[in-house]
């Protein structure tokens, strides 16, 4: 792995570098919230070491895309829509990082994607340290630190940034735009330091290894707890918004009163509304929120293991931090982990 040392105001002159190249996307201020944002200058970018209310997730899998364009009649065509640009996310935490890795996978498995896949190949990843607040519980899933799925990520130690080359094309774009030197043994330490640091500072825990909760979640399925979660969530999907790797989707048509064109598009979906599990006829597979708040967690601790053979929760908390009734899905796992342990004593 190769280092680079970079001043701090040597990071601006990076960033307007890659304006010239890419739409640039990164953490801003927003309504006084920390978000991820379009910028046109480097002095916009907020550059916090605590969590953004969304992850980035949206540039990659927008909320709503169009798929294809069709017209009926004599000359029926179709045509399919792929809207891709090159862009750069700047400012990405390690949890987002390993969350855009998770989709990476999910949208190249089977029929690979051409959509998703389109925009990711278009996109620079240049990730950032960060703290956790009192919601991140990153280190207990094991996606506290991040080797691998960026092209660059700078370590912030004071008197700027160790950045750590990742591709290729990261390397190249740094000797483009920024002036940098060989990181010396003494602030690559500093990095090493930050991340002893970061250790320390969880509040959120899981009680247990990450490599035990798939077990835990399939010897759980008929806890109380379900129920007891279930009987005060409103069912209102913001926890399905906000995760960053929370990917199902509708696929609906908007046709023209005459019924000669339209468009196909597909729309964020989430396992914890109503209607996600309702097929022809009115059948529901997972009628209450109970069933449901059950389907998403085991979707983030135990099916999507055995499938892509990695934890699905990547532990940036945003959707603790969204619930309007508080519901904790580490404290839910830790209330797991309890009942499971009285069950054996
Ligand atoms: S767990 Fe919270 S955020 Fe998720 S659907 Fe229920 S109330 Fe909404
Ligand atoms: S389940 Fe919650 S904590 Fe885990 S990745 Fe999704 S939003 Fe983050």
């Amino acid at each position: 792995m190769n280092y680079r040392f970079l001043s701090k105001k040597g990071v601006a002159s990076f960033v307007t570098g890659l304006l010239k190249e890419f739409r640039v996307y990164g953490p801003v201020k927003k309504d006084g919230f920390p978000m991820y944002g379009e910028i046109t200058s480097p002095d916009e970018l907020h550059l916090l070491h605590t969590p953004t209310h969304l992850s980035p997730k949206h540039y990659l899998f927008p909320q709503r895309e169009t798929l294809l364009r069709f017209k009926n009649g004599e000359n029926h065509s179709i045509e399919p829509t792929v809207e891709a640009h090159d862009q750069a996310l700047f400012g990405v935490h390690s949890c987002d990082i390993h969350a855009i890795r998770l989709m990476d996978m999910v949208f190249a498995y089977g029929t690979p994607d051409v959509n998703y896949l389109k925009r990711r190949e278009k996109t620079v990843i240049i990730g950032i340290d960060c703290l956790p607040d009192k919601h991140c519980f990153c280190k207990s899933v094991n996606t506290m630190t991040v080797d691998s799925g960026f092209d660059l990520f700078l370590h912030d130690i004071g008197s700027g940034f160790v950045v750590e080359i990742g591709t290729r094309k990261g390397n190249d774009l740094l000797y483009k735009h920024a002036k940098t030197k060989k990181a010396t043994a003494g602030e690559r330490a500093k990095m090493a330091e930050f991340k002893n640091k970061k250790a320390e500072l969880f509040i959120t825990k899981i009680n247990a290894e990450a490599s035990t909760l798939p077990l835990l979640y399939s010897g759980s399925y008929f806890s109380p707890v379900w129920e007891k979660i279930g009987k005060i969530c409103y069912g209102c999907g913001s926890c399905n918004n906000v995760c960053p790797t929370c990917y199902c989707f509708d696929v609906r048509d908007d046709v023209t009163l005459n019924l000669t064109e339209g468009g196909r598009y597909r729309v964020w979906d989430g396992c914890t509304l109503e209607d996600f599990a309702k097929v022809a006829g009115g059948h529901n597979f997972r009628k209450t929120r109970a069933e449901r708040l059950r389907h998403r967690f085991n979707r983030k601790f135990q099916y999507q293991v055995d499938k892509f053979g990695g934890l699905f929760c990547v532990g940036c908390g945003r959707c603790i931090r969204t619930c309007l009734v508080n519901i904790n899905i580490a404290e839910v796992t830790n209330e797991l982990i309890e009942e499971t342990n009285k069950d054996r004593s």
